[in-house]
């Protein structure tokens, strides 16, 4: 029998967990995304200098995070408002990439900068304003790189499907789905977390899942809750913003992070990861029953 989000999702076949798909597995430097560990990708909104880059990434590996991020070509919602390092961003990114060992993920913006980005990036982002650009989406999943690909922020979950489609239409099965929050005519948060989108996808896709509370709450004391609440839902990782100083971040400083605050947020997931961890094991098509079964 034909379950429900078989036919609702129908337009999108590749991306559903069906009889034969076993989890998508993406392979990031020495680790996986999607498998059974909890992947935690943290850093500034922005690059912004070789100081706060560098000092970021020492500071969230330390606290257990394996990928850095940081935008190098920024979207942002006034044309005034910092735009990014680009090609020096870039360059800082690789250069912690090298110190630090942390892969490296950072937002592609237009088709033009793809081969760029695609060269200095282990994952390329796809922000929430771009996840309908088709030509985009094509020109990344044509650079052979993982996507992280963001909910838009007025997008259904149906739609970020069909984005996904698209990627794997491309040839290229790497594929992270990311919640960042979504419009709606609440104003209190900055978005809303849409943690029952985490679970369904996490039930009827075979891709991995990961939460940004940071976008989501908009303010930083919310974060730790968030986050918390996507490792319940069975997020698959974490895309958390982090600043040194965060009341001076060129952008996003409001929800971002300072380095005691992020060490303190993994240290308190630790008991609710294991929890997740042991759930999961049990279910057989986590996972971490399909590694165990593949050796
Ligand atoms: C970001 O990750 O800094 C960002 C701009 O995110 P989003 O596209 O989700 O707004
Ligand atoms: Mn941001």
């Amino acid at each position: 029998m034909r379950e429900y989000w078989q036919e609702r999702f129908a337009d999108t076949p590749d991306v559903l967990i069906g009889e034969r798909r076993k989890p998508t597995l993406v392979a990031v430097l020495d680790f996986v995304v999607g498998g059974d560990e909890f992947v935690t990708m943290a850093g500034p909104c922005s690059v912004e200098t070789e100081r706060q880059l560098l000092a970021t990434a020492h500071a969230i590996r330390r606290a257990g995070a394996r990928i850095l991020r940081g935008g190098a070509f920024k979207p942002r919602s006034s044309p005034y408002a910092f735009q990014g390092l680009g090609l020096e961003g870039l360059r800082l990114l690789a250069r912690a990439r090298e110190e630090t060992g942390l892969a490296v993920v950072t937002e592609v913006m237009s088709e033009r900068d793809v081969a760029l980005v695609a060269e200095y990036a282990d994952i390329l982002q796809i922000g929430s304003r771009s996840m309908e650009n088709y030509t985009l989406l094509e020109a990344a999943a044509l650079s052979g790189r993982p996507i992280l690909l963001k909910r838009g922020m007025v997008a259904t979950i149906s739609d970020l499907l069909r984005s996904a489609q698209t990627i794997l239409d491309n040839g290229n099965p790497n594929v992270i789905l990311c919640e960042r929050g979504i419009r709606t005519f609440e104003t209190a948060t900055r978005n809303t977390f849409d943690s029952a989108g985490i679970a369904l996808l996490k039930q009827i896709t075979h891709l991995p899942v990961i939460a940004d509370p940071s976008h989501a709450a908009g303010h930083r004391e919310l974060v730790p809750a968030l986050a918390r609440i996507a490792v319940a839902a069975g997020a698959d990782g974490l895309l958390i913003e982090v600043h040194p100083d965060p009341e001076r971040a060129w952008s996003d400083g409001e929800q971002s992070l300072n380095f005691a605050e992020f060490e303190e947020t993994m240290a308190d997931l630790e008991p609710w990861i294991r929890l997740r961890t042991q759930i999961l094991g049990r279910n057989e098509n986590s996972p971490c029953r399909v590694l165990e079964a593949v050796g």
